[in-house]
């Protein structure tokens, strides 16, 4: 890959980790805005947003994993390259999915793999 089009994904990389980290505080500072909550009603509809906002957490966290892997990626020149087959992952591919480690024909294999193992092996597919 040209070393443009690199600096291009870690630009986007960079911008995409700012603006979950930026998120998840907004998000802690919501948890202490509702803490004072007294009535009832109010816990009720407090209870549900924390389960929201949990779910949102998670999986924002599990965003930042896979930006960090695509930028250690970057770092290590290992981006771009199939972590299955190793051959090299289509452009187009990467930027309309810039954290995916698998080219398309891996990924179709993957979540064949995936489905069809949910009996049995579990967890070792290369999905994350
Ligand atoms: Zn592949």
């Amino acid at each position: 890959m040209r070393k443009a089009d690199l600096q291009k994904f870690k630009k986007v990389f960079v911008q995409q980790r700012e603006e979950i980290l930026a998120n998840a505080k907004l998000l802690d500072e919501g948890f202490v805005i509702r803490d004072d909550v007294q009535d009832d009603a109010d816990q009720a509809t407090s209870g549900i947003e924390l389960s929201m906002r949990a779910q949102m957490k998670r999986r924002e966290v599990a965003m930042l994993r896979r930006i960090d892997e695509a930028l250690k990626r970057l770092g290590d020149g290992t981006f771009g390259q199939c972590k299955r087959c190793e051959e090299s992952i289509e452009l187009r591919r990467l930027q309309a999915r810039p954290t995916t480690g698998l080219c398309i024909l891996c990924q179709e294999e993957a979540e064949k793999e995936s489905a069809t193992s949910s009996v049995g092996r579990t967890g070792d597919h290369l999905l994350n």
